[in-house]
């Protein structure tokens, strides 16, 4: 049994993937890849570059010349991951509304699938990793050990969306923002290529009744149980 498991995490907008998924990383001591970034930074690049966000053609192309970068930096006992986009440190940029709203339908690009899956699946190669996205257990790793997905009501997945957001200051309406995850679910559910799809062999979570450290003690019980071992941290090797 490998120790260095290969934990795919998926679900809907706000169902707590990205949280989680740093959580069970940082308790396995394993990497932490967050795909969504990956395709929050194509769309900026094609925002920026005023390429319309439907122009499979263009967006395809463009993805020729594209570099994306995640890096680790140690910052006291966490580990925080920066994403640079062409040499570029994009972390906070790809937050924004306007990336936001723009993103599920680049990510619907085949083009720009098949290159991000291929970088994605590079990345996991030596295992030990939490990847969270869409498609991690049904295409990017459809042979990783363990495939969790996680989901919550959506009025439950609009509230922590919105404290998140009035966390960083930004004035947003809640039935706004529930309508935003709604659409992007829909979108992100009924696109041809590599539709948002709970795997066959994946466990559901729904989280709406649980706290963040429930979920994430029960994600690192069920990898210890697939073989998973708490690796020592660089810090303490
Ligand atoms: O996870 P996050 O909300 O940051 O993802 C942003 C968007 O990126 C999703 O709404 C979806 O359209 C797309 N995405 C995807 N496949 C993934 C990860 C994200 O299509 N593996």
């Amino acid at each position: 049994m490998v120790s260095r498991i290969r934990i795919a995490l998926d679900g809907p907008a706000g169902s707590g993937k990205s949280t989680v998924a740093k959580g069970v990383a940082h308790k396995l001591n394993y990497i932490y890849i967050d795909t969504g970034a990956m395709y929050r930074a194509v769309t900026l690049k094609a925002l920026e570059n005023n390429i319309p966000v439907d122009d499979a053609e263009m967006l395809t192309r463009m993805m020729e010349d594209t570099e994306i970068v995640l890096r680790y930096e140690r910052h006291g006992n966490e580990s925080v991951m920066h994403v640079f986009l062409d040499g570029r440190d994009v972390s906070e940029a790809i937050r924004g509304l306007e990336v936001t709203a723009n993103v599920s339908p680049v990510a619907a690009v085949a083009g720009v699938r098949q290159a991000l899956v291929s970088m994605q699946r590079k990345m996991a190669e030596q295992g030990g990793v939490v990847m969270d996205g869409r498609d991690i257990g049904t295409v990017v790793l459809p042979q990783a050990e363990l495939k969790v997905f996680l989901t919550a009501s959506v009025a439950e997945r609009g509230r922590r969306r919105w404290l998140e957001l009035r966390e960083k200051q930004m004035e947003v309406d809640l039935a706004e923002i529930i309508a935003q995850i709604e659409k992007r679910d829909d979108y992100d559910s009924h696109r041809e290529v590599d539709p948002l799809r709970q795997a066959d062999d994946a466990i559901l979570v729904d989280t709406t009744e649980m706290s963040k450290e429930e979920v994430i003690d029960y994600i690192v019980k069920l990898a210890l149980e697939r073989g998973a071992r708490i690796e020592p941290s660089s810090v303490d090797a």
